[in-house]
Order: C-alpha cells, then sequence, then structure tokens
C-alpha cells in the first residue's frame, strides 16, 4: 500500500504509516526508547536527544524522526546507551539534584530515566545556570534550577493554550524559560491554568502551596474550619495513592478530611446547583431581553482571566455568577453562619480543587463581602494528597463516609461540571424544565458530551424559542471560537468554556501524569467517565430539585437573581493588558 512504510526496528520487520515517527513505531512494538522533551501532541523538538538511536552511521532522535521505506533502526547498542547517558549526564550536571525534597521526587521523569540508564554518577561538574525562583503567581510556583530546557511548558503554554506567558529566552548556557521581558509571572498574561505544570516532567514548575497556611488554621482553637471539594477531585485523588484512574474515592475523601480535623466537609455540588440556578435564570432573562447574548460560561478562572487579557471588549458577554465553590464559600459565610451561630470573621473556608487558577481566584479582591475572601485558602488535589500522606493516614482502607448538610449536598448535574460539557448540560436540564413546567424524560445532553474540542448544540424550548449552544474546552479551542464570532461566522445563546483539555478532569492540580503513561492511558476519558457514573449513582439529578437548595432560596435567598443574590453570588470582571 502506498501509504504505508516497511522499516525494521531491532530486527524486527514492520509496517507503518507515512508519517509515523521512529519513537511511535518501536512504541507501537513495546520496544521501549527513553525520552523527556517529547510530549505527545504538545512538545516534538528533539532538544534532549534522550530517544536517540542508531540508523546506519548516525545518532538520531526518534521523537522527530520520520520512518522512511528500508530503514534500519536500532535502538539498543553501546552507541546509543552511551549517547543517552551522557545528555542525561549532562542535565544533571546543571540540576539542583535536591531529589530528597523536591515536590516530583517519585514522580519525576528525570530520576525515572536516570534510573533506567543505571546512572550511578555524574562525571560532568560546572558552573550552574539560572537558580531563579518566581513566588509571586499566587497559583504557579516556578524554580529554574530544577529545569532542564525540555520545551513542554512552552508547547502547552503557547501551543495548546495559545497564552503564550512562557518561552525560551537568552542564547546558550544562559538560555532561560521566561515571561516577556522577564517580568514576575504573576505581572505576565498567564492565566494560571497550570497546563505548564502537568507538562513539566521535573519539579521546575509546581502549585504555589498553601498546606501549611491550611494547617496553621486548623490548629488555631479560635476557627472554624470548613472544606468543599469539587466534583473532579473524587475521580482523580486515589491515583495519588495507587489506584487506577478512573476511580471514585468519594466517600474515602470525606472521611480523610475529617480526620484531617475540619469541623465541616461540605461538597461544592452544592454551589454547582446554586450555579445553574443563577446562571440558568440569567441566561433565560438575556434570551428574553436579547442582550449580551452569548452567554459565557463563567465558572472557570483560567478563561475569565483569558478573556480579560485576549478579549476585554466581550467581558459582559461573561455570566456575573461566581464560580460553584466561591458561592458555596459565599453562603457558608452568611447563610451557614448565620444558622449556626457562628461570627463568619472566625470561619475559615478551604476548597479542594483540581485548579490551580482558583488560587489566584480565591484571591481576587472582587470575590469578596465584608472585607471577607468568600475562600480563604484553595488546595490542589496534589495538596490534599500530600496532607492526607503526612497526617500518616491509610487513604486506600478508610470506610467511605458522606457529606455533612445543610450546604454539603449536590445533585448528579452538579458532578458533571467536572468533565467538559457538564456546566452546559446541567443549564440545559433546568432551562428546559424551568422554562416547560415539565419534568425531561431523558436528561443526557450527550451531544455536549466527549474530548471534540468545539461541540454545537442546538437545544429547542417548548416555546419555540432556539438555544444554539457551542462547548469549548482547552484555551487554543476557546480563542478558535472567539475569532470565528468576531469574523462574524458563528452566532450563538450560550458558550461554555473550560480552559483546560477536558474540563477539570485534567486540571492543573491533578495527579501528574507521565509521559509514558499518558500515552497508554486516556486519562480523560476514565476520569469523565467515573465522573458520568458518579451522575447516574444520585437519586436527585438536577439543581433545581436538590432539596438544600428549595431550602436556601426559601429561608434565605429569596429567588434566583434576587437582589441579595445578586450581592453575595454575582461579581464583575477587570480588563488587562493583552501583554
Ligand atoms: S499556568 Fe497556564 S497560562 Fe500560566 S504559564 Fe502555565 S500554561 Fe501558561
Ligand atoms: S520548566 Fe519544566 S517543562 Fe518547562 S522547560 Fe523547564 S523542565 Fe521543561
Ligand atoms: S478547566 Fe477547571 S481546572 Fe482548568 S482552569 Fe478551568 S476551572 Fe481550573
Amino acid at each position: 500500500m502506498l501509504n504505508t512504510i516497511n522499516i525494521m526496528i531491532d530486527g524486527i520487520e514492520t509496517k507503518v504509516a507515512k508519517g509515523t515517527t521512529v519513537l511511535e513505531a518501536a512504541r507501537d512494538l513495546d520496544i521501549h526508547i527513553p525520552s523527556l522533551c517529547y510530549l505527545k501532541g504538545v512538545n516534538h523538538s528533539s532538544s534532549c536527544r534522550v530517544c536517540v538511536v542508531e540508523v546506519g552511521p548516525r545518532l538520531i532522535a526518534s521523537c522527530t524522526l520520520k520512518a522512511e521505506e528500508g530503514m534500519k533502526i536500532q535502538t539498543n547498542t553501546k552507541k546509543v546507551r552511551e549517547a543517552r547517558k551522557t545528555s542525561v549526564e549532562l542535565l544533571l550536571s546543571d540540576h539542583d539534584r535536591e531529589c530528597l525534597s523536591c515536590s516530583r521526587s517519585g514522580g519525576c521523569e528525570l530520576q525515572t530515566v536516570s534510573n533506567d540508564l543505571n546512572i550511578r554518577t555524574v562525571t560532568y561538574v560546572g558552573e550552574k545556570s539560572s537558580q531563579e525562583k518566581d513566588y509571586t503567581s499566587p497559583s504557579i510556583f516556578r524554580d529554574a534550577s530544577k529545569c532542564i530546557l525540555c520545551g513542554r511548558c512552552v508547547g502547552a503554554c503557547g501551543t495548546m493554550q495559545t497564552v503564550g506567558a512562557i518561552n525560551f529566552a537568552k542564547r546558550g548556557f544562559d538560555t532561560v524559560i521566561s515571561t516577556a521581558f522577564g517580568r514576575p509571572l504573576e505581572e505576565s498574561t498567564c492565566v494560571n491554568c497550570g497546563q505548564c505544570i502537568m507538562a513539566c516532567p521535573v519539579g521546575a514548575l509546581t502549585e504555589h502551596e498553601n498546606i501549611n497556611d491550611v494547617w496553621n488554621a486548623l490548629e488555631n482553637a479560635s476557627k472554624y474550619v470548613v472544606v468543599q471539594t469539587a466534583p473532579a477531585v473524587r475521580v482523580a485523588l486515589g491515583e495519588e495513592f495507587g489506584l487506577p484512574v478512573g476511580t471514585r474515592v468519594t466517600g474515602k475523601m470525606v472521611a480523610a478530611l475529617r480526620k484531617l480535623g475540619f469541623d465541616k466537609v461540605f461538597d461544592t455540588n452544592f454551589g454547582a446547583d446554586l450555579t445553574i440556578m443563577e446562571e440558568g435564570t440569567e441566561l433565560i432573562s438575556r434570551i428574553t431581553s436579547g442582550q449580551n447574548l452569548p452567554l459565557m460560561t463563567s465558572c472557570c478562572p483560567g478563561w475569565v482571566k483569558f478573556m480579560e487579557h485576549n478579549f476585554p471588549d466581550r467581558l459582559d458577554n461573561l455570566s456575573t455568577c461566581k464560580s460553584p465553590h466561591e458561592m458555596e464559600g459565599a453562603m457558608v459565610k452568611s447563610y451557614f453562619a448565620k444558622k449556626m451561630g457562628i461570627d463568619p470573621k472566625n470561619i475559615v473556608v478551604v476548597s479542594i480543587m483540581p485548579c490551580t487558577a482558583k488560587k489566584f481566584e480565591g484571591s481576587r479582591e472582587e470575590l469578596s463581602n465584608e472585607s471577607m475572601q468568600d475562600v480563604d485558602w484553595v488546595l490542589t488535589t496534589r495538596e490534599l494528597a500530600a496532607m492526607i500522606k503526612e497526617a500518616g493516614i491509610d487513604f486506600v482502607n478508610l470506610k467511605g463516609e458522606t457529606f455533612d448538610s445543610p450546604i454539603g449536598e449536590g445533585s448528579g448535574a452538579a458532578v458533571i461540571f467536572g468533565a467538559t460539557g457538564g456546566v452546559a448540560e446541567a443549564a440545559l436540564r433546568t432551562v428546559f424544565e424551568i422554562t416547560s413546567g415539565k419534568d425531561l424524560e431523558t436528561i443526557e445532553y450527550t451531544a455536549v458530551r466527549g474530548m471534540d474540542g468545539i461541540k454545537e448544540n442546538v437545544i429547542e424550548l417548548p416555546n419555540g424559542q432556539k438555544i444554539r449552544t457551542a462547548v469549548v474546552h482547552g484555551l487554543g479551542n476557546a480563542r478558535k471560537l472567539m475569532e470565528a464570532m468576531e469574523r462574524g461566522e458563528k452566532a450563538y445563546e450560550f458558550i461554555e468554556v473550560m480552559a483546560c483539555v477536558g474540563g477539570c478532569i485534567t486540571g492543573g492540580g491533578q495527579p501528574i501524569v507521565d509521559a509514558r503513561t499518558s500515552e497508554r492511558i486516556d486519562i480523560k476519558a476514565e476520569r469523565a467517565k467515573a465522573i458520568y457514573t458518579e451522575d447516574e449513582a444520585q437519586t436527585v439529578r438536577k439543581s433545581h430539585k436538590n432539596p438544600y437548595i428549595t431550602a436556601l432560596y426559601e429561608e434565605f435567598l429569596g429567588t434566583p437573581n434576587s437582589h441579595l443574590a445578586h450581592e453575595l453570588l454575582h461579581t464583575h470582571y477587570v480588563k488587562r493588558s493583552k501583554f
């Protein structure tokens, strides 16, 4: 066949499609070629040269080498092994090598490659390049002393997210990963999505840790510490304890949080149901008035900041709703505090999120009331796992427990917020029923599910009104959609955007999956499957049917979009620089 090529790898004859790289062909044959800078779909720069193979007399990086008819490749000769060792030793000679205290110890790809290549000493000794550490961002911590200049973060930020907040700067030995003009990350166009962390093979990029802040709050007897957990955390936390990808650990997670000493363990799903009530009402009213359409979701702080930098003239299209954990924080410090007779100043709200951008969001002054932040601290899924390990809790053998009431209960519609399409589906379940006054027989809107970058669907309400919906995930796709709308090629009434590809299930705060594993296991699909199974397991699957939400409106807020609801649950945005 014209489109296939015959090659031989380590004496094994194989046929591959034209355009296949030697690395891909070898991996299809289960031949292990180590690699570092290669990250499928994100970075193919062949800069580290760890994946070299021998083709005739030459050593060539296999990640960018396209297979050619009759090519004979050797992956395991003395020359190949020595070349790989030399490349890794050179990287190690300019690396801080404080593995024991590194957050990636045990999950570091440089450590794995060094071990696999049996490197026991580092021959090369010399001057170290940049040792700069940048703590300025509330979300992301950068440590240049650990950076191996692989460029995976540059691919994630520039190519995938089209943010381009970081790139290579300077030359030769002075080369660094830097923001424009070397500004602190906090002052750059970074949207805090954390996808650079997920791409980084070493500990050069991590979240800005807040574990000690939370330990301090828990140890302060005058504080009432409430924790809430986002839907995507429960389908990924188990991976940090060796459980298979996609294992649901909701009950164990609740039990672990109680053991850590939190006074109440709430579910952010309650806040998600509240978001649907507020945002659904906002959608109906915008459609009725014809103003500020399309309505764009605002629950993803990465997307919100992306809009603030890149499309500042379209900020009126964003929903004014705070995100679910911010709404929940606001309700803890008002409704719940009043119910319990606690001074809200003594309440500390901690959010466990799959997300690094939520750390930035938690610190935004627009998300506060009476000089109190709605949420005090945000921890990622990884930070929660670290606390559980530090406390010596045997997570895997914990017996499941349930969330606390009255604001700890959520519907199935709220759970699916964790996957791309989930917010749109949850909103459509509620908007359809509220406008029709009838119960839906089929509540799954499968058209907005799945991993296509841009998904479109038209739903017709009983009054004949059509809602043209787009669901987008990954900021690269979001930019494409925004630009198509600016050119007048696309028009919608409702758009859901999640900054991370796949949605929060693969957010920047989730367990990091190394490059090899992510080639073998479809992480997004496994975690999304777990999210939809969690939805099916709920007895209440529509936000407006959550009895605790009904009670909240009856006892406290009045109606959705009421004056009090606006004061506590809605916000505004700021225009930011494009550069
Ligand atoms: S957090 Fe996101 S936007 Fe910021 S540098 Fe990393 S990938 Fe780029
Ligand atoms: S920060 Fe990490 S991903 Fe970026 S170049 Fe350095 S080692 Fe590679
Ligand atoms: S998609 Fe989710 S995890 Fe990613 S930035 Fe947005 S809210 Fe955070």
